[in-house]
């Protein structure tokens, strides 16, 4: 495995690559790599000749009161599970590597960013558009792997992917979980134990709105169960629990079909979230 900082040296290895016709499998991360990150690291493994992992805390998508200081890091740690999965590439710039000039120019994520996390997180989105645009272009991935565990950036990267043209196919893994269901997260590491065992009941409460909303099609309902399953079980404060069209992120009308049921928790001072992405017809 090789791992490199630069964008040149990035760079010639995508033109050796591309020389020789190899599929390019892109696993971008943050760092501080579990198995959720493995696994799209697996898959992409699965499907391509070579396979790039990015590990890079992007300071544009942190908000000025976030975690962007605090988000945990361990590259060597990190570069033994890429290692060990069969990444071939590490990429792991500094920030002055990614942003060694400001010419203002941003990508805007568009409507999907108003609710959810875009409208808890303002800018959060651009930000990832904007790291993930640039990862796009120094790659040039065949297949890009990203989580279900962050559903609203899987959808909109996908509108950008589709409306500029980024000639890449997205690929989508499901949510890997804890054994109690707490969806993995590299912030799981701030719960304290009090913490770590109420933190699965984001999950139960999505399994329990899940089940009512398929057996009466009631959002407000679906809505309310997980609000008080959480309110019992936990000290934390809900940022938001919805249940959206997706990928579309608007209100469920009788025509949608699928709907993301999404959930961001304070649970102490770690902000966690989780989802289920279901067909409607599913209870039927
Ligand atoms: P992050 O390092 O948190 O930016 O995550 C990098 C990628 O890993 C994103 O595409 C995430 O959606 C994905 N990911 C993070 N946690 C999980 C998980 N528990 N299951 C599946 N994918 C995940």
């Amino acid at each position: 495995m090789k791992v490199v900082t630069t964008i040149a040296a990035l760079s010639a290895e995508i033109q050796a690559a591309k020389i020789n016709e190899k599929t390019i499998g892109l696993v971008p991360t943050m760092g501080y790599l579990h198995e959720g990150h493995l696994t799209l690291a697996q898959a992409a493994r699965a499907e391509n000749d070579l396979v790039v992992m990015s590990i890079f805390v992007n300071p544009t998508q942190f908000g000025p009161n976030e975690d962007f200081e605090s988000y945990p890091r361990d590259l060597p740690h990190d570069l033994a599970l890429a290692e060990s999965v069969g990444v071939d590439i590490v990429f792991a710039p500094s920030v002055e590597e990614m942003y060694p000039h400001d010419g203002g120019i941003r990508i805007h994520a568009g409507k999907q960013a108003n609710v959810l996390c875009g409208a808890s997180r303002p800018g959060h989105f651009d930000g990832v558009l904007q790291v993930v645009a640039k990862l796009f272009h120094l790659t040039q991935p065949t297949r890009a792997y990203f989580g279900q565990k962050d559903a609203q950036q899987v959808a909109i990267i996908a509108t950008m992917v589709r409306d500029f043209n980024f000639p890449l196919e997205m690929r989508v893994v499901p949510v890997v979980r804890e054994e109690d269901g707490l969806a993995k997260s590299s912030r799981n590491v701030y719960l304290s134990e009090v913490d770590r065992k109420q933190a699965p009941a984001i999950n139960e409460a999505l399994e329990l709105a899940r089940d009512s909303f398929l057996e009466n099609g009631d959002v407000v309902e679906a809505i309310e169960i997980a609000t008080v399953h959480i309110a019992t079980r936990t000290n934390g404060k809900i940022d938001y629990i919805e249940l959206l069209a997706y990928p579309d992120l608007i209100p469920v009308t009788d025509d949608t079909e699928q709907v993301l049921l999404a959930a961001a928790v304070y649970i102490g001072n770690t902000r966690l979230i989780d989802n289920r992405i279901f067909n409607v017809k599913e209870g039927l």
